[in-house]
């Protein structure tokens, strides 16, 4: 194992979609811009900003259209947004949209409560959106959700997964997102299921999308990185997790998989700081503690360091006797969903955190 690793990894932030959508807070318009804004900053390739379903399904995305078309467009980054139909392709085409993306079940009985169709008959309504898109020169990406595991019917087949990604392929998709939608896929299943759809897909069609619902998700992209897959969704602080499905956890955290990527040689083009800086950004706005290992170690590496800089600037000025610098920050609140103050300034940035966000601060915080 790990002898086809590749040198480097597009990270596709799903964040302020599959995140978002999930958080029990809805975020104000002005929060969300200033979110994705601060994402594009990290150096992130690409960004999936909200999604246009109907807002009287997904209420929290009900504004798709005005973010999408205020958020500040990097060059070099890819903004993409959910669509459902032909209604919300128009929307997003609207909206300036470059790339959208379709999404279906592997499994009956999740497609048909999702989307309230049958796989069959969603295929088929893709081509209300995959053939419009394409003439207007907008790449269309797929997600397959449930490809290991199933909350209504437990196992999926893998020719399930496998037939559908030549099905989306042949209808013109460029990418599909396979999602382990509910986080119970393991390592050796994950060889299972990609191994018979690597015989279909070539590597650089396929994405990997794992929620971290029981802790396996780094373990699960070691093994499609392995299998030579280079496009991983995650998103900033691991955001998502319903709410009100108890036991529910978000996607993969941005900051745990780059630092691990990072890590093992593998580049990303992502700023470690700034990632973390918008991190901090969107949990002060979702009022709870972000689930991201890494955020909280980074975090925390940053307080120490800059307790460290702040005794010797005491000691200094001591020594001196020309005592300026009365910077004693003492807080020492690792929690995640502290206000996104000035992120400090320390020897462990590899390069300066952008400013905070010039939108007000939300003051309420759930405990
Ligand atoms: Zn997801």
């Amino acid at each position: 194992m790990f002898d086809r690793l590749p040198a480097r990894v597009t990270i596709y932030e799903v964040g302020p979609r599959d995140g978002l959508q999930n958080e029990a807070r809805h975020l104000p318009t002005e929060d969300k811009i200033a979110f994705i804004d601060a994402l594009s900053a990290s150096g992130l390739p690409a960004i999936e900003i909200t999604s246009f379903v109907h807002p009287k399904w997904i209420p929290q995305l009900a504004d798709a259209g005005e973010v999408a078309a205020r958020i500040q467009r990097r060059p070099g980054v890819v903004y993409s947004a959910l669509v459902p139909n032909a209604a919300g392709l128009e929307r997003a085409l609207g909206a300036g949209m470059r790339e959208v993306a379709v999404f279906l079940s592997a499994s009956e009985t999740h497609n048909k409560k999702n989307i309230n169709k049958t796989i069959a008959e969603t295929l088929l309504a893709f081509e209300d959106v995959i053939g419009p898109a394409q003439a207007a020169g907008v790449r269309v990406r797929a997600y397959v959700s449930t490809v290991y595991g199933c909350p209504f019917e437990g196992d999926v087949a893998i020719d399930s997964v496998v037939r559908l990604t030549r099905e989306l392929l042949a209808r013109g998709v460029y990418q599909i997102s396979l999602g382990d939608t509910i986080g119970v896929a393991n390592p050796l299943q994950v060889r299972r299921v990609l191994t018979e759809v690597l015989k279909v897909a070539p590597a650089d069609t396929l994405a990997m999308h794992f929620h971290d619902t029981r802790g396996t998700a780094l373990a699960n992209l070691t093994v499609g990185l392995d299998l030579g897959l280079t496009v991983i969704d995650s998103a900033v602080g691991g955001l998502g997790g319903c709410p009100y499905a108890p036991g529910a956890a978000g996607n993969v955290s941005t900051e745990d998989v780059v630092n691990m990527l990072h890590g093992m040689g593998i580049e990303t083009g992502i700023d470690m700081a700034r990632l973390a800086a918008a991190a901090r950004l969107v949990a002060g706005h979702v009022g709870h503690e972000l689930p991201s290992k890494m955020l909280k170690a980074y975090l925390g590496d940053q307080i120490r360091a800059e307790r460290k800089a702040t005794r010797e600037r005491e000691a200094t000025s001591t020594n001196t006797n020309t005592n300026t610098s009365t910077n004693t920050n003492t807080n020492t609140n690792t929690n995640t969903s502290t206000s996104p103050s000035t992120s400090p300034s320390t020897s462990t940035s590899p390069s300066p955190s952008p400013s905070p966000s010039p939108s007000p601060e939300r003051k309420e915080r759930a405990s």
